[in-house]
């Protein structure tokens, strides 16, 4: 035992040794995750109208030799560790080929490293990581949802960026748990892109609500509701929560008219519960504010069905080419004071200025 534990030490120095002869320094996979990020940092700097398959042109030939070089090195450790690494690099800006290279080595050498980096599924839009032991067929199930919902979106908002790194692709971290996961949620953290965190208890199909009442469905609708826009600022929700809701059930509402000419939405029942309709005469009679949760949901939908929800969209994305309101972590923060404005800027008959300027107190924004 002893004596084996010595041999892989002594192979794992040797592959050490082997890379640092090649000029590669103490981390193996340095040179191609530094140049990943490079790329991803000069693009957030200035991302233009560069799209994210011809950034991932930009990775230099010394950086992708040095992938090659650790594709081709033996089992040690640090050299699966440094694939593991490169692996989680090559989502950083949708390597696919990279990414599947490396799952195939990890698999012949490793499952647990394997296991740990999961799978990937790469659209125009988006790009998938599966976690956990999700299959490839889970993955397409998925992304046919969120194509659909991504198409809803833009039919009803017609919003023009989605990430907060113009440019990049959204990402969805989807992964199997085995009890109580918790609630999908928009995780506004990383630098590089907008990602939406996505537990799921039931690999076997994507079904909603689950048989655990979970609206899965609507939690996905909603999340990119938050994802496009976020309102008032750290300290403040400026909306009570009432923004992703209304997106949110506005979208399941949408995509339940044309759901039998999309295969995808089948078995996805959400709009019984949750629809823009449901809320509308659950909310007759109450006054449009920015008090509470209810207010602004009543607010919300008063500004849908008096200007038109592409009035909204079209607001959004005037305050998003003007580039001036808030951003954390390069999140974007909106208030209704500037919704407000980019409103009443986007009417186009004298009752959309007054319903604009009626409906939307002026609130504590700036
Ligand atoms: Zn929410």
């Amino acid at each position: 035992m002893q004596a084996q534990a010595r041999a892989g030490v002594l192979t794992a120095l040797l592959a050490a040794a082997a890379l640092a002869a090649g000029g590669e320094g103490p981390d193996p996979a340095r040179p191609y995750v530094e140049a990943i990020r490079k790329v991803n940092q000069d693009h957030a700097r200035k991302p233009g109208k560069t799209r994210e398959p011809e950034l991932a042109k930009r990775v230099p030939k010394p950086a992708r030799a040095s992938l090659e070089r650790l594709l081709g090195a033996g089992d040690s450790p640090a050299a699966l560790d440094a694939l593991l690494a490169c692996g989680e690099a090559a989502l950083e800006l949708d390597l696919l080929e990279d990414f599947e290279r490396i799952r195939a080595r990890l698999e012949k050498s490793s499952s647990e490293r394997a296991r740990r980096l999961g799978i990937a599924l790469s659209h125009p839009r988006f790009l998938i990581r599966g976690l956990g032991g999700l299959s490839a067929g889970y993955l397409e199930r998925f992304a046919d949802v969120l194509d659909a919902i991504l198409d809803a979106y833009g039919e009803v908002y017609g919003f023009e960026e989605w990430s907060k790194v113009p440019g990049k692709k959204l990402r969805v971290r989807l992964h199997l748990e085995e009890k109580a996961a918790g609630a999908p949620h928009f995780a506004p953290q990383f630098e590089f892109h907008s990602e939406i965190d996505y537990p799921v208890e039931d690999g076997a199909a994507f079904r909603s609500p689950t048989a655990g009442g979970k609206f899965l469905f609507y939690g996905l609708c909603h999340e990119l509701g938050h994802l496009i826009a976020m309102w008032g600022d750290a300290k403040r929700e400026e909306d009570h929560h009432a923004w992703a809701h209304y997106t949110g059930v506005a979208i399941v509402e949408h995509l339940a008219r044309g759901a039998k000419d999309r295969p995808a939405l089948s078995g996805l029942a959400d709009v019984r519960w949750r629809s823009l309709e449901i809320e509308r005469k659950r909310l007759e009679g109450r006054r449009a504010s920015l008090a509470d949760r209810d207010g602004t949901l009543a607010l919300l939908i008063a500004l849908h069905d008096a200007l038109g929800p592409r009035a909204l969209g079209g607001a959004i994305n005037l305050l998003d080419r003007q580039d001036r309101r808030l951003r954390l972590n390069g999140v974007r923060y909106y208030t209704f004071r500037e919704l407000k404005q980019a409103l009443l800027a986007g009417a186009k008959t004298a009752e959309e200025k007054k319903a604009a300027a009626s409906l939307i107190p002026d609130g504590p924004g700036k």
